[in-house]
């Protein structure tokens, strides 16, 4: 069932430190003047819902924002509608070790929609730079606990983080889906950005970090949107979401205000590329902007891959209803 998503922002909440590239008061367009988010306030909103809804919240490490403070939270949900349930995204060390164990079992008492975790890379090398305390065998771990405790997962996986490579994206991915055991969970994919007053930016000033330019970081985008749904991912969001407060705070890296819509389109073009070398492609019509969109991007770059002529590779497309791409 479709329900109504319900979003707060709890900007770096639970975070105890902040990893090199995060700056989640400009991602979450809260801008650093909102106030905090208190459980009332949560209560009040929810209790004017008249049907389920999908309480969600992110932007922090909300498990592990204080013990009471996190339950408190978890109680609101019973001023929504029944139903209704609750999604969030943590920090994967939220769940370790005991305190961690009794933070999952605590959640059993609730109606949990998915535990997002943060699980930008499994490179240890990639997570010290990024100035992230996870262990990579940890944090496979804990989704594998998760998952025996039968929560529906998902993860959030990053590109072009400092010392990160193609190589050790695909890996991480192989990784995480050895864990999933035949679920499906959901997949969430951002571009690293320089942001302003970051760690990351002060890298990037003493030339010790390079993003990669938005072209490259499409094309690794794209093909591991086409390993995520072939290992079984079901892809939810790429990019992140384009507000004023994100456009004023990069100050470099792979932006792009439907970054989304480009990665989607080069993995639609190698996946059309590598099904049917020559031709002719399905599209499904509420997918045709990936291939049209954009100066007609997907197009031009489904003829690079096969090397057919644009004019020819666009004749050979073909529009349908509920199809594959
Ligand atoms: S854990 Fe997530 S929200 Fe917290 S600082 Fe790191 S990236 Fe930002």
């Amino acid at each position: 069932m479709d329900r109504k998503r319900i979003a707060f922002f709890i900007p770096g909440r639970g975070c105890g430190r902040r990893c090199v590239y995060c700056d989640q008061f400009a991602i979450t367009r809260d801008g650093g003047g909102g106030r905090p988010l208190t459980p009332e306030a949560v209560r009040n909103i929810l209790s004017g819902c008249h049907d389920p809804v999908e309480l969600c919240f992110f932007g922090g490490s909300f498990a592990r924002a204080g013990r009471e403070s996190f339950v408190e939270f978890l109680e609101s949900i019973w001023s929504a509608p029944p139903g209704s349930s609750i999604t969030f995204s943590s920090y994967p060390g939220d769940f370790n070790g005991q305190y961690g164990g009794e933070t999952a079992r605590i959640l059993k008492n609730y109606p949990i929609g998915t535990i997002e975790l943060g699980i930008p890379s499994l490179d240890p090398d990639v997570l010290r730079k990024c100035g992230r305390d996870d262990d990579p065998d940890d944090a496979l771990g804990i989704l594998a606990m998760l998952r025996d405790m039968d929560f529906n997962l998902g993860v959030q996986v990053m590109i072009g983080l400092p010392s990160q490579s193609r190589e050790s994206s695909r890996g991480d991915l192989n990784r995480i889906a050895s864990v999933m055991g035949g679920r499906v969970w959901d997949f969430r994919l951002y571009p690293c950005l320089v942001l302003k007053g970051t760690e990351l930016e002060a890298m990037y000033g003493r030339g010790e970090y390079r993003p990669l330019e938005l072209e490259d970081a499409v094309r690794t985008g794209g093909r591991l949107l086409l390993e995520a749904e072939s290992l079984g991912f079901n892809v939810i969001r790429v990019g992140l979401l384009d507000s004023r407060s994100l456009r004023e705070s990069v100050v470099s890296g792979p932006y792009h205000p439907a970054f989304g819509e480009l990665a989607l389109s080069e993995k639609t073009a190698l996946s059309m590329s590598v099904e049917h070398p020559s031709g002719p492609w399905q599209i499904d019509a509420r997918h045709i902007s990936r291939m049209t969109g954009h100066g007609g991007r997907g197009i031009k770059r489904l003829s690079e891959l096969t090397g057919l002529p644009a004019s020819e590779t666009a004749a050979l497309l073909q529009v349908v209803r509920g199809g594959n791409q």
